[in-house]
């Protein structure tokens, strides 16, 4: 009977495998450690399946039951950690001793066969937990609250709803394989990790496309979803800002250090805008921030906030060129034309880069 949940678990992985593949959404650092994750799935799958018939056949396929065994405990807690680096490729460089525990882990299961510590086929050919169970389950459960720390930093970085959705994901990945710790004779786990792998693969694309890879900003994709959820009923307000000149940094500098100061005007925007503002990359040189903020002495203090921010780097010795900027509120309350509100921000912005160029020829 659970052939057949075995095969459709490992078909959706396969199907996952060839989606990831091709996958323009997905950023390519996570491919190889999602691709690593999958792998180990399905030889954990393939090995539970074998130690399913080899326990029911005859005492000749004991030593396969017990190989099967081996992969299955072994493998189990690498998973979780797979799934962590596609969060951070670097975590196991900086802190290698967090492999320890999964070290120790394989290496009790390779010696259970001869000291029954994680699990043991008697001469029967009969499947039982070993004196030091519990060492697998620390195990796995450690790899899980790390990998459940790694999602929340990633959430934390990015300031985006998607920390509670994988908050939630991983809470429905400790109960689908716990209920097989409990009852072993449930062969849930793989069901669930099958699951999660999908979720995850879902939700790391919708993620991935929703974010500038320079600035860490959303992108203009998600600008225009935003936009078209303003409603007339709510008030909000736009600010448009475009790097003065900005053509130059590049000619003289170079594209690389044209990108240097994308970064750094972005981390500029980030750092002066409290967290109730939405930071957005157009491409270029350009930028937006939309909040529900409709109270211009509120914004005007934001942007004055930057600006010294701006001043401050100069004073550094930051070589950074100037930021136009516009803005435009939208009180609510009454009939929106959104392009109407963006116009005016633009309009504004365009009148004060006239500005700051006709200052630059006067200072020359
Ligand atoms: P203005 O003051 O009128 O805004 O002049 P500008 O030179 O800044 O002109 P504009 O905003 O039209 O040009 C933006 C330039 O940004 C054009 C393009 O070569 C450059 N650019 C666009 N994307 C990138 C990027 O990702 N990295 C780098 N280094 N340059 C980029
Ligand atoms: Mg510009």
């Amino acid at each position: 009977m659970y052939i057949v949940t075995y095969i459709l678990d490992i078909a959706a992985l396969l199907y996952l495998i060839g989606v990831l593949h091709s996958s323009p959404a997905l950023n390519i650092y996570r491919k190889k450690p999602f691709l690593v994750g999958i792998i180990l799935t399905i030889i954990v799958i393939l090995a539970e399946a074998g130690t399913v018939f080899t326990s029911n056949g005859g005492l000749n396929l004991r030593n396969i039951n017990i190989l099967c065994n081996i992969l299955g405990f072994a493998l189990t807690p690498m998973i979780p950690l797979a799934i962590t680096l596609i969060f951070d490729g670097k975590i196991f460089r900086a802190h290698k001793f967090l492999l320890v525990p999964t070290l120790i882990n394989i290496v009790v299961t390779v010696l259970s066969p001869l000291f029954k510590f994680i699990f043991y086929v008697d001469a029967n050919n009969h499947y039982l937990r070993g004196d030091y169970f519990f060492i697998f389950i620390a195990v796995y459960i450690a790899n899980l609250l790390l990998l459940i720390i790694s999602t929340l930093e990633t959430g934390k970085k990015y300031n985006y709803p998607i920390k509670w959705k994988l908050v939630a994901l991983s809470i429905f990945t400790i109960i689908g394989t716990s209920i097989q710790l409990i009852n072993p004779s449930v062969y849930s786990s793989w069901h669930c990790i099958t699951l999660a792998l999908l979720l995850y693969f879902l939700l790391l694309s919708e993620f991935d496309s929703s974010f500038d890879t320079l600035t860490g900003f959303y992108n203009r994709a998600v600008f225009n979803k935003a936009a078209k959820q303003m409603t007339d009923s709510k008030a909000f307000s736009i600010i448009l800002l475009d790097i003065d000149d900005f053509k130059k940094v590049n000619d003289t500098y170079g594209h690389d250090y044209g990108d240097t100061v994308i970064k750094t005007v972005a981390a500029i925007i980030r750092k002066s805008f409290n967290k109730h503002y939405t930071c957005y990359r157009f491409g270029g040189d350009e930028f937006s921030i939309m909040s529900n903020e409709a109270d211009r002495e509120k914004i005007e203090y934001q942007l004055r906030t930057m600006i010294s921010n701006f001043a401050e780097m100069r004073e550094n010795g930051s070589l950074l060129p100037t930021v136009s900027y516009g803005y435009s509120i939208f009180p609510g309350g009454e009939k929106l034309d959104f392009n109407k509100i963006f116009k005016e921000a633009d309009e504004q912005m365009y009148k004060f880069k006239e500005i700051h160029k006709s200052d630059a020829i006067q200072e020359k």
